[in-house]
């Protein structure tokens, strides 16, 4: 047992059997703490790093707790046949997994010495030797790329994009596998314009061959009033299956490989 194992970290639920997110059939593991405040976040418990209350079904929940690498792994390892058989693994969400570096680092070397395929999910808002530091015990990287317009990315998320896309050309030139995802939100980036532009973005960088469009989703807005916050993108809806496929045809056009969903 290596040091690695004692790490402790801030984490507020760990999935099992999920088949979005990575190769395979996964365990998610969804760490407290994001520099982000995207509007549309279908997971705003996430958010702070504090440990915070939420209401949920008229019930007090707590939200956030303090584990181990050791307490996670005893877990994730619970499912090695179903990763041996499907390639899946171990995906690390949130939140941003940059904002607990020092767990993370600890979590996925342990994990690759344990021979089990990881993901991570990241906006890669974070400077880059933090993320380099992560690279070689990552099997594969999924990065959102939410719009190529920096003023329009930080009114809808407070933060502007310069860093994140910089860190997207470094992330392409040393991941093993690098995936772009753009969650597809009304009156932020759904115009086939803007998709292109994020998908040609994504194109230029070295490697990258598939693009994931995720549909604007309203399954998080009760969370916001569990936790006493306004949900800010009011009645908007899902885009059309539609509208979509058209949003694919056009990342298609552009050579790349376009799934839609995770
Ligand atoms: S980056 Fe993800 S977790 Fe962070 S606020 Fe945005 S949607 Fe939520």
């Amino acid at each position: 047992m290596t040091d690695y194992q004692n790490v402790s970290g801030r984490i507020f639920d760990i999935q099992k059997f999920s088949v979005h997110d990575g190769p395979g059939i996964r365990t998610i593991v969804f760490l407290k703490g994001c520099m982000l405040r995207c509007k549309w976040c279908c997971n705003p418990e996430s958010q702070a790093f504090e440990i915070q209350t939420m209401m949920q079904n008229g019930k007090e929940k707590t939200v956030g707790k303090d584990t181990t690498v050791k307490d996670v792994l005893d877990i994730v390892k619970k499912d090695m046949p179903y990763y041996k058989r499907s390639g899946g693994g171990m995906t690390l969400s949130g939140g941003e997994m940059l904002c607990q570096s020092d767990f993370v680092y600890a979590l996925l070397r342990s994990a690759k010495e344990a021979s089990i395929n990881t993901a991570v999910e990241t906006t890669g808002f974070a400077p880059f030797e933090k993320i380099e530091k992560l690279l070689p015990y990552i099997d594969t990287v999924l990065m959102d790329i939410k719009h190529t317009n920096s003023e329009k990315h930080k009114a809808f998320t407070t933060q502007p994009n310069e860093l994140i896309l910089e860190n997207a050309v470094k992330i392409a030139e040393k991941a093993k596998k690098l995936i772009i995802r753009v969650p597809v939100i009304p009156t932020f980036n759904d115009t086939e314009e803007e998709i292109r532009e994020i998908a040609k973005f994504a194109k230029s960088l070295r490697g990258v061959e598939e693009i994931n469009l995720l549909p604007y989703h309203k399954f998080g807005k009760d969370k916001y009033d569990g936790l006493g916050r306004k949900y800010l993108m009011g009645d908007l809806e899902t885009p059309t299956d539609e509208k979509m496929n058209r949003l694919k045809a056009v990342a298609e056009q552009l050579g790349l490989y376009c799934k839609i969903g995770g």
